[in-house]
């Protein structure tokens, strides 16, 4: 088989780099997939009951990019969404990520005013500031204030989805909820945020729907390499499984899916619940209230078990934020420069990134202009 590209898995930073080849520079592509389907962790399927389920956990796709938004835009129509996030908090639910609504929901009003007016001495209206930033402020009150959320909030569900404590993680990672000095209750802020109105594994056909592609599924990139000539690779799997774990397996952390149809017309009053301090799951999400899928009865819910990943017992979902891990992916990364002109790594597995799907997409635009097309406009 000749082709010029061979990509190695179809998620988004593999599918967004063919299309680009295929359309842009008229070039053969051929896309190995090891799963039975396209849109990686993206994929979305109607489940028995006629309800569109995200079979790897909730996707929610916001950006403030319009360059991604527009690009997208080409493959889907939209459906307007604001992700919110409700928090199981000593039996009350309150906003996530914590905002002013959720002091108010949990402290009785004087205690709440007094925090607040606070919170507002030191930090502007509408700021958003990282428990360790709330931790580290020098007033006592807003201390005992961040030692409730960071108990409330941070620390169970991050025991839970990790394994490790939020200190023992990068800040970034906790950093991505901080809280929120307002009266917003949505998950995000960004200018976009919609869900794919036919789904996203649609908007991948569409994507995918060339004559200078060829797809392969349930098929691991080493069972056909030698069978196929091409002129470079695009690598989106994991990088150390790429180069036979010769510094050592990279950490990554799975999960358990738990599916269950509902025979009601809702499950809970959002789309996410997070549960901090019980269970052994950290949240659930009620699909039809991200999709907003019509004529359907009944409703389909999943709760999320963290686990620790496996290679050929589970998937690889996320790569662990953590300096140590990040110096073990840097060995291999060095190791990747040496073949740069042969093989371009790109992905949350690739590059070991705790990469949203808004931020893939620009990377992998990034990487066809800078490293593909740039590549051919000087031959
Ligand atoms: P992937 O989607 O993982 O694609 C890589 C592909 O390579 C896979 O399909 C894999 O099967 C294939 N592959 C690997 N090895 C081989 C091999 N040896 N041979 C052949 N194929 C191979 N982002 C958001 O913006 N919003 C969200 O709400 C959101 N929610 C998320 C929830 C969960 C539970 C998870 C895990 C992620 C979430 N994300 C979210 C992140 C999003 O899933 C990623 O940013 C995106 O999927 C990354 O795309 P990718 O192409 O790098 O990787
Ligand atoms: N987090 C938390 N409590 C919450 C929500 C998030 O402690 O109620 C922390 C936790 O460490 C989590 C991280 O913030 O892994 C990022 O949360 P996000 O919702 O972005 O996770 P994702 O959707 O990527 O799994």
């Amino acid at each position: 088989m000749n082709f010029d590209y061979l990509v190695v898995g179809a998620g988004f930073s593999g599918s967004v780099i063919a299309e680009r080849i295929s359309s842009l520079l008229g070039k053969r592509v051929l896309i190995v997939e090891q799963r039975n389907h396209i849109a990686g962790n993206a994929y979305d399927y109607f489940d028995e009951n006629g309800v569109l389920v995200h079979k790897f956990g909730p996707h929610i796709f916001h950006t403030n990019s319009k360059k991604v938004w527009d690009y997208l835009s080409d493959f889907t129509e939209w459906i307007p969404y604001y992700h919110r996030v409700l928090g199981m908090i000593d039996g009350e639910m309150a906003p996530i990520p914590f905002n002013l609504n959720s002091l108010y929901k949990l402290f009785p009003s004087k205690n709440a005013e007094a925090i607040e007016v606070a919170l507002l001495k030191q930090y502007k209206f509408g700021e958003k500031i990282t428990i360790q930033q709330l931790q580290n402020n020098k007033s006592k009150q807003l201390q005992t204030f961040a030692a409730y959320i960071y108990e409330k909030v941070f620390h169970g569900y991050t025991v839970k989805q990790w394994g490790l404590r939020p200190e023992e993680l990068d800040a970034s990672v906790t950093g991505r909820v901080p809280i929120f000095i307002s009266r917003d209750n949505r998950y995000f802020q960004d200018k976009y945020q919609a869900i794919p109105k036919h789904g996203y594994t649609e908007m991948f056909r569409r994507m995918l729907n060339s004559p200078n592609i060829k797809l392969l599924l349930n098929t691991d990139y080493k069972e056909i390499i030698a069978d196929v000539h091409y002129n470079k690779l695009i690598f989106t799997g994991p990088i150390d499984m790429y180069f036979d774990y010769k510094f050592g397996r990279l950490p990554y952390r799975s999960l358990r899916f738990e599916f269950e149809f509902h025979n009601k017309e809702e499950y809970q009053e959002v789309g996410q619940i997070n549960y901090p301090n019980e269970f052994e799951f950290t949240r659930i999400t009620e699909f039809k209230k991200l999709t907003h899928q019509q004529n359907i009865t009944g409703t389909t819910i999943a709760r999320e078990y963290p686990e620790v990943y496996k290679k050929g017992f589970n998937e690889p979902y996320y790569p662990v934020p953590k300096k140590e891990y990040r110096e073990q992916y840097m060995l291999y990364e060095t190791e990747a420069q040496t073949i740069k002109d042969k093989v371009i790594f790109a992905g949350r597995l690739a590059e070991y990134k705790y990469y949203n799907m808004d931020q893939i997409v620009a990377r992998a635009l990034h990487l066809f202009e800078k490293e593909i097309k740039a590549e051919k406009d000087s031959v």
